[in-house]
């Protein structure tokens, strides 16, 4: 029923190529012939089977056409620089994403070695083909893009069904090995600030598990947004707009990185004076280093629940487990202070309850001088006015969705360059970045 002909076709050099193509499409026909009448989901399965399989083929015979043949010209050892020879063809496997499910997209092409006097073996067609070990770029990119979305296992059976037969052991060690150099702030478009927008730079930690227990991993992010009204926010300027760094590094690493991410991002790229750049984090220590080190134009905001739940703390040490009502009063009494910003009158509660009780009073003094320490931070009735954001849900929510998300699973343990090279891909895509790191030649990135 089903059958084509070579006569139709305009193919010259690869006249072999073509014949033998067609011969299998021929072949292929045929057996689809028989399953002409069998339902829907036969079919697919045996259209999608057949069809890899011509791509595997004909990629297979494209490309032994041309790796077996000598190289023009003279090739130069790359470890002793003396002239090499061609010496013998040897064969080899190259994965390609011309898989599909129970059938591996391995083809098997023969290419030339070329030898020195001193003996070192050289493939030059290799070398030119960007492969990255056994698998080819794109084959690569998947690998990469899956375990920054799913974990190792997952990733892994996601691959043999395109035909790709990775462990979830080497690809661990493959990504791992494949991000070192890769520098993804470095990767980020640059993005300018229009008209009435602000910068915002936010950074916190979260918590995975490795064998030695609970790390920190520092996450930080830059984006771009209007003044607020009220408490909404314009979020299609925010999200698209979002970038992210994330690692396990200590704060002086990571103080760098996301420094590197928000000067490649646009902030002091222009118009140095004009920007507004708003800093906001929670009450660590760290997090107020870096935004001094490296944002010192910055206002500086400490998110406004954070200090909301240091009142909790403190009437909860003030008052008797029991006292849930005197708690919840204070609180309630306090707030609008906090919200007002009237940090002076914060402090002269707390200490005011410090001297109710002699027992609290030294916890007590620790919680007056954290909101004496950052009451410049918690001018929260101004900026409202000014329309800056007051809370860190931005951050939380990156905490959650680039961090946990992938590495807070069940029996997730992890080791500092493991947990750095899943992040920086996971970073690498969330932030846009992916097809200009990966496919830099192309338009579309
Ligand atoms: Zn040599």
């Amino acid at each position: 029923m089903f059958s084509i002909s070579l006569e139709s076709c305009e193919v010259n050099e690869f006249q072999e190529v073509a014949t033998h193509f067609v011969e299998s499409i021929n072949i292929f026909l045929q057996d689809l012939d028989a399953h002409i009448s069998s339902p829907i989901e036969v079919l697919e399965l045996k259209v999608l089977e057949g069809v890899r399989a011509l791509c595997r083929q004909l990629l297979e015979m494209i490309v032994s056409k041309v790796a077996s043949e000598q190289v023009s010209g003279s090739v130069i050892c790359p470890e002793c620089e003396q002239e090499c020879r061609p010496w013998c063809k040897r064969e080899r496997g190259i994965t390609t994403l011309c898989g599909v499910i129970r059938m591996c997209g391995v083809i098997r092409i023969e290419r030339w070695v070329y030898r020195c006097a001193l003996g070192h073996n050289h493939a030059p067609w290799d070398l030119c083909q960007k492969l990255r070990g056994q698998y080819t770029h794109r084959v690569a990119e998947v690998m990469c893009r899956l375990v920054a979305r799913l974990d190792f296992r997952e990733a892994s059976e996601e691959l043999s069904s395109h035909g790709i037969e990775v462990s979830h052991t080497t690809l661990h060690q493959k990504v791992r090995e494949w991000s070192q150099g890769l520098r993804v702030p470095e990767q980020v478009d640059t993005q300018r600030l229009e008209e009435n927008q602000r910068w915002y730079v936010s950074c916190d930690g979260c918590h995975t598990n490795s064998r030695e227990g609970w790390k920190e991993v520092k996450v930080g992010c830059i984006y771009k947004d209007y003044p607020q009204q009220g408490f909404g926010s314009i979020a299609s300027a925010r999200t698209s707009s979002m970038r992210y760094v994330a690692s396990r590094n200590d704060a002086t690493h990571f103080g760098k990185e996301l420094f590197s991410l928000a000067t490649h991002s646009g902030i002091y790229q222009e118009d140095i004076d004009t920007q507004e750049i708003v800093f906001i984090g929670d009450g660590a220590a760290w997090i107020w280093n870096l935004a001094a080190e490296y944002f010192p134009n910055a206002v500086e905001i400490v998110d406004v629940m954070h200090a909301a739940s240091h009142l909790y703390n403190v009437a909860k040490v003030a008052f008797e487990e029991t006292q849930t009502q005197m708690i919840e009063d204070w609180v309630e009494m306090t707030k609008p202070y906090l919200y007002a910003g009237n940090i002076t009158e914060v402090v002269a509660r707390i200490r005011d309850l410090a001297t109710q009780n002699s027992e609290t009073s030294e916890t007590l003094e620790r919680e007056a001088r954290y909101f004496e320490k950052h009451a410049k931070r918690m001018r929260y009735q101004e900026f409202r006015e000014k329309g800056y954001q007051i809370g860190s849900g931005v951050i939380e929510s990156a905490c959650k969705h680039v961090v946990a998300q992938r590495c807070k699973q069940a029996s997730m343990r992890w080791d500092k360059p493991g947990i750095n090279a899943v992040l920086e891909w996971r970073c690498l895509d969330k932030n846009k970045a992916w097809n200009r790191y990966w496919y830099p030649d192309t338009k579309a990135a």
